[in-house]
């Protein structure tokens, strides 16, 4: 058997172990990929500390933003090359039969399984991809670069037709993480008009780069008054913040009719007033990843040059440090890991 190197969760909130792992075998319809890039998610965090009520089981290797290339194919994949450049993703598979993977919400499907998670994933210098369900790097793409599509894109590019703004409507992206730096590009790229909505000032400089027109700090503040001011609400709203006060922030940003979408996953609750929701008839929902459309439409995004993630390269080796960094809110956009430092 040979090994690799792959970062461990071994025990919830204990640093990450770097060390021998074995290398997977593809079974039927699996491809072995070696990894080039990884990007890293705040889900791999809450991953790591097992905040989620479904939680993995350790020993696993985190990690669903992984490109890499394919270097042997399980028995029956017709779909794949050999040298063909793919990426893993958080729905790394699915039953493919069930009412939700039929009717186009196999991100609902109960058998799914999630990269990093309930399978190991790319926080190693390979992995294993579900052929049907691996994503396909288009030609000419930066394997670093397009990493963080593979989650953050693919997650608010859904989310974000889910809010149902229109072009030229305002759409509000609290939290711009790794998961909200692409959301302004997408959104922008998809005709909304972007009010950016974080803690911390150099994020919101960030928004701006982007092309978000308004950015507010709601640190001490709740930006809605503000909204209000200047907009008179927004059409829509997609909270990726990591804190649960911009849940409950969301509601008062929206106008009447509103649609508020949900991507941020931080454990807790938040408050609900009732008769803002029903007076104001907003619309309240969660938008959990993406299908394997969403992530061709995604990517393709991408392929014709209208998202550039801001991104950082780091070796596996630092992977503690990196956890450490994100959660306090130290990062410029994404890390990506480089496997070939
Ligand atoms: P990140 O750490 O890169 O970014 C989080 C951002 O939230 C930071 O910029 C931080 O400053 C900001 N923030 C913190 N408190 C805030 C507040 N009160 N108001 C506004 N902004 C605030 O994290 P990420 O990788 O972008 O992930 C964000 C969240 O989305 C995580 O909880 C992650 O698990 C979740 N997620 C969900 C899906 C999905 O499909 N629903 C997919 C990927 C990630
Ligand atoms: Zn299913
Ligand atoms: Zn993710």
């Amino acid at each position: 058997m040979s090994t690799m190197t792959a970062a461990v969760v071994e025990e919830f909130g204990k640093d990450l172990n770097v060390t021998d792992y074995s290398v997977p075998d593809p079974g039927p319809g699996q491809a072995l990929v070696k990894v080039i890039a990884s990007g890293v998610c705040h889900t791999d965090l809450h991953a790591a500390h097992g905040d989620w009520p479904i939680k993995p089981s350790p020993p696993f290797v985190p990690g669903h933003e992984g490109v890499g290339v394919v270097e042997k194919l399980g028995d029956g994949v017709q779909n794949l090359k050999v040298g063909q450049m793919v990426g893993n993703a958080w729905l790394w598979g699915a039953c493919g039969t069930c009412e939700y993977c039929r009717t186009g919400w196999e991100t609902l499907c109960e058998q799914q399984v999630n990269g990093g998670y309930t399978t190991d994933g790319s926080f190693g210098e390979y992995m294993l991809v579900d052929a049907a369900y691996a994503a396909v790097i288009p030609d000419g793409a930066d394997p670093h670069e397009i990493a963080p599509l593979l989650c953050a894109g693919v997650t608010v590019y859904k989310a974000l037709k889910r809010t149902e703004v229109r072009p030229g409507q305002w759409v509000v992206i609290s939290g711009i993480g790794g998961l909200g730096h692409v959301a302004v590009q997408y959104a922008v790229a998809m005709g909304m008009r972007v009010i950016a909505v974080d803690i911390a000032d150099d994020k919101l400089a960030l928004a701006k780069r982007h092309g978000a027109e308004i950015a507010l700090n709601a640190l001490g503040a709740d930006p809605a008054a503000e909204i209000e001011k200047q907009i008179g609400g927004a059409h829509g709203v997609l909270v990726t913040a990591v804190h649960p006060s911009a849940f409950g922030q969301a509601i008062s940003m929206t106008r009447r009719g509103g649609i508020i979408v949900f991507n941020g996953l931080p454990p807790g609750e938040f408050p609900a007033p009732i008769f803002d929701i029903v007076l104001k008839g907003l619309t309240i929902r969660g938008s959990i990843v993406g299908t394997r459309q969403d992530m061709v439409e995604a990517l393709d995004f991408y392929a014709r040059g209208l998202i550039r993630p801001t991104f950082t390269k780091r070796p596996l080796s630092d992977i503690n440090a990196v956890l450490d960094e994100m959660e306090h809110g130290k990062i410029d956009g994404r890390v990506v890991i480089d496997y070939s430092q």
